[in-house]
């Protein structure tokens, strides 16, 4: 199936009729094709975009809201066809696509459409001045925002949904290896009645497309997630532009375990927070440190359930771990297992690839624990992005404390204790911008979401994404 590029309202191919192969991770075969588009595709949609701004500006937030809703009901009402379109662009399990990715690509909208109409700004009485100063927030203009392929309606429409919420007009792609889901936005944006231009969805590669979005000298801020490496190309080229820029990178986050922990529901968790989505969540929990005093039980129980993980096709519906998203991924989280093995690591399950009948050429991997002889190894340290945990022991709050810290991420991190007091201490002295307790992945929309170190700049959720997607104006008035 051929995806086209969705400009002022309309499906188009690319300019330069250049296109790329869409796989299907399941069975490693080329399904489609999409267009790799380039700066004079990007030249139109920010034409396009640019045009319908003075309208969608100038649209009451009831209004915007209206159509915002509408957007969100329509993706809940083609549930069905976008979860699998996602899961045979992504590899994720089909039933985990339609409990989450497309639910929250829902929610989304329903969320900024809300908060939009109760986003306030202030004002400040200057006594003794006679003087009154109010701040007006207003859109930026032209926003560009650019996705990664592991969630990828569930981040494409986080970013969305507050830009044209705030009253922006919108040039985004998604990632050039999951762009199907982003391609069916389009029509039911058309659908909803959001006015041509309003958004505006280019597909293609990083290197092309990307890019000419990056460089375009009229695209005044950029919200981008995907890994560190093309976060700090992104900055070096919109530093000197001056664009405002909201970064969400890489992680290599912590899950701490304590003995007095609730045993059972940490268990049940970490198994989650490890290999959901085949490990490929920024926010999974890929460094595990286990309390000394369970750390054996810990092993024999936790190797023992993710042994018993089911690694099958996404559409049967009792896989728990599907395909990884590409070969050149597969070959990346493959190869972190035979650098685990030259630095000291012993693999206690998985660490190699699974053939599935009928599927053979399918990117498909065993979920991997292996017991790291020191938190400095590079399996420790590097983000590895797929179903591979490492695991340790720990002694003190101290010692794990600093092992928890001692990455160049800082994107979250998960403690289990019940302990209120080490609670309290821990989470204050985690290098993270997201601290779980005695849980993982729960979300609340209006939370600021984001991390500190490599792992980015800028928060998105709640006020905070409608914060990034205005300018504040401060206005001072002497009466
Ligand atoms: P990536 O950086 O390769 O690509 C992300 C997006 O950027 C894609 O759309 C890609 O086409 C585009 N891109 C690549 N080069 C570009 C360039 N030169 N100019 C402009 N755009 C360019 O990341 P990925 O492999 O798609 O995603 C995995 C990474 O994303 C992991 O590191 C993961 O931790 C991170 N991630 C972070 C969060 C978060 O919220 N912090 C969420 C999900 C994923």
């Amino acid at each position: 199936m051929d995806i086209k590029n969705y400009i002022n309202g309309n499906f188009q191919n690319p300019i330069s009729n250049n296109w790329i192969d869409n796989y299907n991770p399941s069975n490693g075969e080329v399904y489609g094709q999409i267009p790799n588009s380039n700066k004079e595709d990007i030249e139109q949609a920010y034409q396009s975009a640019k045009s319908a701004f003075k309208l969608w500006s100038n649209t009451t937030l009831e209004e915007r809201s209206r159509i915002m809703l509408k957007i969100s009901e329509l993706i809940e009402a083609n549930l069905d066809k976008l979860a699998e379109a996602e899961s045979k662009d992504n590899g994720k399990p089909l039933w985990l696509a339609k409990a989450v990715d497309i639910p929250r690509a829902s929610s989304n909208f329903r969320f900024f459409a809300n908060a939009i109409t109760q986003f306030a700004s202030e004002s400040h009485e200057s006594i003794g001045q006679n003087a009154i100063n109010y701040t007006l927030r207003q859109p930026i203009g032209v926003v560009g925002c650019i996705s990664p392929w592991n969630l990828p309606l569930y981040l494409f429409t986080w970013k969305i949904a507050p830009a044209i919420a705030a009253g922006n007009c919108v040039v985004a792609k998604p990632s050039e290896v999951t762009p199907m889901t982003a391609y069916l936005l389009g029509d039911i944006c058309n659908e909803a009645g959001l006015p041509k231009g309003v958004l505006n969805i280019v597909h293609g590669l990083g290197t092309s497309t990307g890019q000419a979005i990056i460089e375009h000298p009229n695209i005044k801020a950029i919200s981008f997630t995907g890994g560190t490496t093309t976060g700090a190309h992104i900055a070096k080229i919109a530093a000197p532009m001056f664009k405002k820029l909201s970064l969400e990178l890489g992680g290599k986050n912590p899950n701490i375990i304590f003995a007095d922990c609730d045993y059972e529901d940490m268990m049940a968790t970490t198994v989650r927070s490890s290999f959901a989505n085949q490990g490929q969540i920024c926010l999974c929990g890929s460094r595990i440190f286990v309390e000394a005093s369970i750390y054996e039980q810990f092993k024999t129980d936790f190797v023992n359930k993710v042994k018993a993980l089911k690694v099958g096709h996404p559409s049967e519906s009792d896989t728990k771990v599907g395909a990884l998203v590409s070969k050149a991924h597969l070959d990346k989280v493959m190869s972190y297992v035979e650098i685990a093995k030259e630095d000291g690591g012993i693999v206690l399950c998985g660490g190699n690839s699974v053939t599935i009948e009928g599927y053979e050429n399918g990117y498909y991997m065993q979920p991997t624990v292996i017991e790291v002889p020191t938190d400095e190894c590079r399996v420790n340290q590097e983000e590895i992005f797929g179903p591979v945990v490492t695991i340790m022991p720990f002694n003190t709050e101290k010692e794990v404390l600093n092992m928890a810290n001692k990455v160049v991420y800082g994107l979250s991190a998960t403690l289990w204790t019940n302990d209120l007091k080490r609670t309290m201490r821990i989470s204050n002295q985690l290098q993270a911008g997201i601290v779980w307790v005695n849980t993982w992945l729960m979300r609340d929309l209006r939370t600021p979401f984001g991390g500190v170190k490599n792992s980015g700049v800028g928060r998105e959720g709640g006020f905070e994404a409608l914060r990034f997607f205005t300018e504040p104006k401060n206005v001072c008035i002497k009466y």
